[in-house]
């Protein structure tokens, strides 16, 4: 049985998708990548697609993967940029409701144990994921900038956090340029 705060327990947790060991998801037997969109893979509501985030998403179809955004974001938003990146989507997706991560695997004909979660946020992202069974991965937000949703849900992330890494959880460095944080910033600053 599983403690109460495993279930936002990521099993990984790294600065940013760049950080992500591809190589080894794949000889792990991983084939389908979700990614939350909003401060994963951009700044939240930012409709560009970044020519490293492209490179990298290149980098993981040539190992075999699939993508998939699955994003609580309005369908607008989300179709938008999806179609700029050339990446399939689920928009609305009710995270941590476990339905949009079982449609994407139906999608991709993907088991859980074949499927990653990769995300900024525990309570989506981390929690949905795991209910699902899927290997998490949690990201540090790309910008400060946050639906005001997000940011409520932030303070209750942060004493998450902090339960967390009294369990072992190590919060990463941030990278040059990258914004500061507030949950994970409090994390980082106490370790
Ligand atoms: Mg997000």
């Amino acid at each position: 049985m599983p403690s109460f705060w495993e279930r936002w327990m990521p099993d990984e947790y790294v600065a940013s998708v760049h950080d992500i060991d591809l190589d080894r998801l794949h000889r792990q037997g991983r084939r389908l990548i979700l990614c939350d969109l909003d401060n994963t893979l951009v700044p939240w509501n930012d409709p560009q697609v970044p020519e490293a985030l492209r490179a990298w998403i290149r980098r993981g179809q040539a190992l075999g993967f699939s993508f998939c955004i699955v994003s609580n974001n309005r369908g607008p938003r989300v179709s938008r940029f999806a179609k700029e990146s050339g990446l399939p989507h689920i928009a609305a997706a009710r995270k941590p409701k476990p339905a949009a991560f079982q449609e994407a695997m139906r999608r991709f004909d993907a088991r859980p144990e074949e499927t990653v979660m990769v995300g900024d946020q525990l309570f989506t992202d981390v929690r949905g994921g795991n209910r699902c069974g899927l290997h998490t991965i949690l990201v540090l937000p790309i910008h400060r900038r946050e639906w005001w949703g997000t940011k409520v849900l932030r303070i209750a992330e942060r004493f998450v956090l902090n339960r967390l890494r009294g369990r072992g959880l190590r919060a990463p460095e941030r990278q040059a340029g990258q914004a500061e944080r507030s949950g994970q910033d409090w994390l980082r600053d106490r370790s």
